[in-house]
């Protein structure tokens, strides 16, 4: 076909049903408005940035100086790494240097510097079942296979089949936590596992794995506790960004970190570097590094993602649907009601005008993903209509 690559060729052809979906959900809002659609489908932070990071943003724009916009080190400004290192020291109770700090275009942009620099071709990566559908591209950009492996009934790293998928190929996984797309929030007991296990494998097949931590729905928690990987494990690299929780998505800033103890910091953080110039990206967007630099605190409030996720819950159990309650995250993954969620996706859109997204994307049938990233009112809204829905497969 063109003489187009045959891998991306297969890759577009892989997501012909979502973008059916999509072109549905298009067509829905055209003829009824958008206002009449209930669009779950969408991953996209709701609640602006918040005013802190505005202010900076103002602030930065009215005294950005002669050369403010040119090329700055691949690696990133000092200013803004120290503000990450602060951060996540702070948060991981574990010392991140901002020399081992490299800013980045979005966790997306630190998932692929990172999987560049550490993939020869054939080599594997683990990725938890249901995933993030991206990730299978990313590996694969890199020549890598994606390895899955299935998560717990309640969405947890299931430490026996992980025993299982490990192989001498095996150079890395990647935790989500929270989880995109269930909600779950990892537990340290279960990282701490994993952590043994590709301790294990380190020793036994005698070279490195990585854990690559991506954690950009850190700040949206609720009722558990972010798991600290830097205590379940000496190869963490901490791959993420402020898309969500600053609600920054479409301004990609994004990290990855280490700790200073990491075996061979400087090495990896100058591989990082490497990667972030020779992909493309040179550097991350300067103005928000200067930005965020200029915040006296990243941290942020996560009321407004709470509530939606306590009226979205309510909503389903109404309904009657079967789901684990999300613990952090815009996300929750409930159980389709008939084998085909596809069918079931289908069906939402066409009588009901719920957009919601079939789970076969990430890699498990027979769930929906639905982002209660979204007004409150619309969640209010489709109260009624997810009982109807409900109620055509009883
Ligand atoms: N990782 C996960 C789990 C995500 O859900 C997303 C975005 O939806 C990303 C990475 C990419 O984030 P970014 O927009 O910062 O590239």
């Amino acid at each position: 076909e063109d003489n187009l690559s045959a891998q991306v060729l297969q890759g577009l052809n892989g997501g012909s049903w979502i973008r059916k979906l999509f072109e549905e959900g298009t067509r829905l809002k055209a003829i009824h408005g958008a206002d009449n659609v209930c669009d779950f489908s969408i991953g996209n932070p709701v609640i602006d940035p918040p005013a802190s990071f505005l202010k900076a943003l103002q602030e930065e724009v009215a005294s950005a100086a002669h050369g403010s916009h040119s090329y700055i080190p691949n690696q990133g400004l000092p200013e803004a790494r120290a503000k990450v290192a602060q951060f996540l020291s702070e948060r991981f109770a574990v010392s991140i240097r901002h020399e081992h700090v490299v800013m980045t275009v979005g966790a997306g942009g630190a998932l692929n510097v990172a999987l560049k620099a550490i993939l020869n071709p054939g080599d594997e990566v683990i990725v938890l079942v249901p995933y993030f559908a991206e990730y299978k591209g990313y590996i694969e950009n890199y020549g890598g296979h994606a390895v899955p492996c299935l998560l717990t009934e309640d969405f947890q790293p299931d430490i026996e089949r992980l025993a299982q998928v490990i192989t001498p190929r095996t150079k890395g996984i990647i935790v989500n936590t929270p989880h995109n797309p269930t909600g779950a929030a990892f537990e340290q007991a279960r990282l701490d596992a994993l952590g043994k296990l590709l301790q294990d494998a380190q020793h036994k097949y005698g070279h490195s794995i990585y854990m690559l931590f991506d954690e950009p729905y850190s700040q949206l928690i609720y009722d558990a506790q972010l798991a600290n990987p830097f205590i379940s494990y000496n190869r963490v690299v901490v791959a993420s960004s402020f898309s969500k929780d600053l609600g920054i998505a479409g301004e990609r800033l994004g990290y990855i970190a280490l700790a200073e103890d990491t075996p061979n910091a400087e090495l990896l953080t100058n591989a990082f570097v490497y990667c972030n110039r020779t992909l493309g990206f040179v550097n991350a967007p300067v103005l928000m590094q200067r930005a965020v630099a200029r915040m006296d605190s990243l941290k942020v409030d996560a009321y407004g993602y709470r509530e939606r996720r306590d009226l979205i819950v309510s909503v389903l159990e109404e309904a009657g649907f079967t789901f684990t309650k999300p613990e952090g995250g815009f996300f929750v993954f409930p159980k389709s009601p008939i084998e085909d969620e596809v069918a079931f996706c289908q069906h939402a859109a066409q009588q009901y005008r719920i957009l919601i997204v079939p789970s076969r994307g990430f890699g498990l049938p027979g769930y929906f993903r639905l982002s209660f990233s979204v007004s409150p009112e619309q969640i209010e809204r489709s109260r009624p209509l997810f009982k109807a829905l409900m109620n055509d497969f009883k």
